[in-house]
């Protein structure tokens, strides 16, 4: 008997011994002599309760990652590459009746992280669109949750985002405002000196506009790597948002959060399965496109996905520095 024999019908073997037994020992002759062989119990499957109690123990919190909301269209003139990421009011108020329904609760980057904190969903805008102040916001408020709304300092007051009027409402009324860089350039292409600027330049402007601290930060393109992390320590933040899917863990790093992108298409099935912490669908097809991410660089894959989407030479630059 051959060695690959034996091992075919040590797997033949396994599959006819009775589950349960602490240990099973036998023998393999094909070596020679009795070597005794000692294997582990095999695992008892866990039950669909023992499984669901197990995910919610090391999950902490899923974070949904908005960008505008609008009353009745997007913005004119808007690229699709980014129109596909502005969500009308009536979808967002659905998404709001699917969070509701499940249970979860809602609660702001800052107060999600804790240590203590339990399982929760946080809502995120990026870019400080005017639309998800006048029309999110309401919408949150009149279920009583806030959300995490990170600003581009530079966005601020041109066509179609806030104004500093709007963001001091909003943190008046609870919400959290964070940082989302100071121009919106992405940040793997600048040296460290730029990095710290397009944090602390922007961290600066908004706490002397609302008065209080600004500690988390969200990164134009999701760019991100060490330095951009030890920049974001240097300039005082206590987490950091990428724009990688995926669930944040209990031993996840809060300057990795992952956040679940939300588009114009995103229907309340996927809500309802994001708020049960089912993610894996999406997980896959990012890693798919990790490969040409890695060898364009995050830059210039940005760059070539706008371009395959827009089409348009005449589309407004929003994010160029
Ligand atoms: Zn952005």
């Amino acid at each position: 008997m051959s060695r690959a024999d034996c091992g075919t019908n040590v797997a033949e073997m396994l599959s006819l011994l009775p589950s349960g037994s602490q240990a099973t020992e036998f023998s393999c002759r094909a070596f020679g002599s009795a070597a005794a062989l000692s294997l582990p119990a095999p695992r008892q499957k866990p039950s669909p309760i023992e499984s669901a109690e197990k995910q919610l123990h090391t999950m902490r919190s899923i974070w949904l990652m908005y960008h505008d909301v609008f009353k009745t269209a997007p913005e004119n003139d808007l690229p699709a590459s980014a129109a596909m990421y502005h969500v009308s009011r009536d979808r967002f108020s659905r998404h709001l009746n699917t969070i509701r329904a499940s249970g979860l609760a809602v609660r702001t980057a800052a107060e999600a992280i804790q240590d203590d904190a339990p399982p929760a969903l946080v809502i995120t805008f990026d870019d400080g669109w005017a639309g998800s102040f006048l029309q999110g916001l309401p919408l949150l408020e009149s279920v009583g949750w806030r959300a995490t709304i990170f600003v581009t300092r530079d966005f601020i007051g041109r066509p179609g985002f806030c104004t500093p009027g709007m963001i001091s409402a909003a943190s008046r009324a609870g919400m959290e405002i964070g940082v989302h860089g100071t121009t919106h350039r992405m940040l793997s292409g600048c040296t460290r000196a730029e990095i710290l600027q397009e944090f602390t330049g922007c961290k600066e402007f908004l706490e002397n506009l609302i008065r209080r601290p600004v500690v988390s930060a969200s990164l134009p393109g999701g760019d991100l790597n060490a330095t951009i992390i030890d920049c974001a320590r240097a300039a005082g933040f206590v987490c950091l948002c990428s724009s990688v899917p995926g669930v944040h863990k209990r031993l996840s790093s809060r300057f990795k959060i992952k956040r679940m992108p939300i588009r114009s298409t995103t229907s309340d099935d996927q809500i309802a399965r994001y708020c049960r912490f089912a993610v894996h669908s999406e997980v896959m097809r990012w890693a798919v496109l990790e490969t040409p991410r890695r060898v364009l660089g995050m830059r210039n894959y940005v760059r070539v996905r706008r371009w395959l989407l827009d089409r348009r030479k005449d589309s407004r630059e929003l994010w160029q520095p």
